[in-house]
């Protein structure tokens, strides 16, 4: 197939990194790729979409991956698993990929291996320069979910439903497909935790995952994940914890140890990131350490520096990722990214395993054994379509107030020329309201 033709059917089926960060998928196509690294790290602890989708899709993905291989004129595309999870992978598809551009790879159980920084090198053994993205090393990295939202879109189906994982304080984990623009509140009540009294929901993993505002948040293309916890529980405490107070801790505890810095994993591949100065000049308002901020630029938000690294229970992660959001924001750019030619060689007695996270987080008593794929017939009244579940420019809403629309009729698009994707009804019914946020659909 075309590569112009192939954006195109991504493009109007709005797909977006299904894996948490929401980059328009289309946009990632090119015949500079030379391989296609299927992100199969699911390295969050308790989340298990893509092991679902790996399970009973691979000859669909590994169909997918073919297509996408002959379409950008790409050498190979390796599945980058985890060597714990090749038991979900059917025995004699992976004996059909004997000799052929589709490979599997097995990286180690570790924290983050999901990060695209670090699950390039795991798999291809390049390090991507800072501040850059994998197709500067001739490398596209993309998510298992999001190569199966392509499988569907070649069939002409759009992006309506969202695989999402439910666990953490809960009688038993299961993965569930629930309409985009559900609400939260109303997905959990059908799947039986409507009392949450006393608990508080993250959206996406424990390390990296957002508290959920039950009043108002809704399914997105991106939600992977809803774990529940009890409100008392550390996570929730330093996800709650407010940025005043995160810094005046710091200022007031951190011995500049540079632990945190220690097991960075990008900093252990060889990028130039210090996060304990980062913190140090953010805390103490040392405005003229201008590298120590700009530093942050190359922070994947991971969170083994909060984690793992510092025993002052003090909170890196966020500081960094509160002044790269600034950076970002003011438009403020690194300008002396090198491009490391080898890792540190302290990286591998440094590296975290999984188990050595569940441990660190208090999570251990809530890791099941096994989660069920649970169908549910999902049948909300009214979906609140977001508008911007995506990076870059918002959809432009293209129905208005009364409108009748089915499942999988366009909705919204972003502009021609600005980064973005499409947005589909993902029930029918009428549009009661359109706003900056939604585009409100109710039966
Ligand atoms: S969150 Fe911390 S450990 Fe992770 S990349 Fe950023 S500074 Fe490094
Ligand atoms: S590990 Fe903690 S105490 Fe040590 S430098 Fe980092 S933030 Fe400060």
């Amino acid at each position: 197939m075309d590569l112009q033709e192939l954006q195109k059917i991504v493009c109007d089926a709005g797909i977006v990194g299904a894996g948490g960060a929401g980059f328009p998928t289309h946009v990632k196509f090119s015949d500079k790729v030379k391989q296609i690294v299927v992100n199969a790290a699911e390295c969050e602890p308790l989340m298990m979409v893509d092991h679902h989708i790996l399970e009973h899709h691979l000859q669909a993905l590994v169909d997918t991956l073919n297509i996408l291989i002959d379409s950008m004129g790409a050498d190979e595309a390796i599945i980058g698993i985890k060597g714990k999870n090749m038991h979900l992978l059917d025995t004699k598809i992976l004996a059909s990929l004997e000799g052929t551009k589709v490979k599997v790879k097995e990286i180690p159980d570790i924290y983050p291996a999901g990060d695209e920084v670090v699950l390039t090198y795991e798999t291809t053994g390049k390090i991507i320069p800072e501040g850059s993205i994998p197709v500067m090393v001739g490398v596209m990295v993309i998510n298992v979910e999001t190569v199966y939202n392509i499988h569907k879109a070649l069939g002409g189906v759009p992006v309506t439903e969202k695989y999402i994982t439910i666990g953490g304080d809960t009688k038993e984990d299961i993965t569930v497909k629930a309409p985009v623009g559900m609400k939260i509140s109303e997905l959990l009540s059908v799947c039986g935790y409507g009392d949450l009294d006393g608990k508080a929901v993250v959206n996406g993993g424990p390390m990296m995952g957002k508290l959920v505002d039950l009043e108002n948040d809704t399914v997105t293309k991106t939600t992977k994940g809803l774990l529940i916890f009890p409100e008392t529980h550390s996570i929730i405490q330093r996800k709650r914890m407010p940025m005043s107070m995160t810094l005046k801790r710091a200022s007031a505890a951190c011995c500049n140890c540079h632990m945190c810095s220690d097991v960075c994993p990008r900093n252990l591949l060889g990028y130039d990131i210090n996060v304990h100065k980062t913190l140090r000049a953010a805390s103490h308002s040392e405005v003229q350490d201008t590298e120590a901020f700009l530093q942050s630029a190359l922070c994947c938000g991971c969170g083994v520096c909060t984690v793992i690294g510092c025993q002052q229970m003090l909170d890196p992660q966020k500081i960094s990722m509160e002044v790269k959001g600034l950076l970002g924001k003011h438009g403020l750019k690194r300008k002396n990214n090198k491009a490391p030619e080898k890792v540190r060689p302290e990286r591998s007695s440094r590296l975290v395993s999984s188990s050595l996270l569940i441990d660190r987080l208090g999570i251990r008593k809530y890791v099941k054994p096994s989660v069920e794929r649970r169908y549910i017939d999902f049948d909300p009244d009214t979906v609140y379509i977001e508008l911007k579940q995506h990076v870059g420019a918002p959809a432009a809403a293209l129905v208005k107030k009364g409108d009748k629309v089915s499942a999988g009729d366009v909705i919204a698009k972003t502009p021609d020329g600005s980064l973005g994707t499409t947005m589909h009804a993902s029930i029918n019914g009428t549009v009661s309201e359109v706003n900056d946020r939604f585009i409100i659909i109710s039966k």
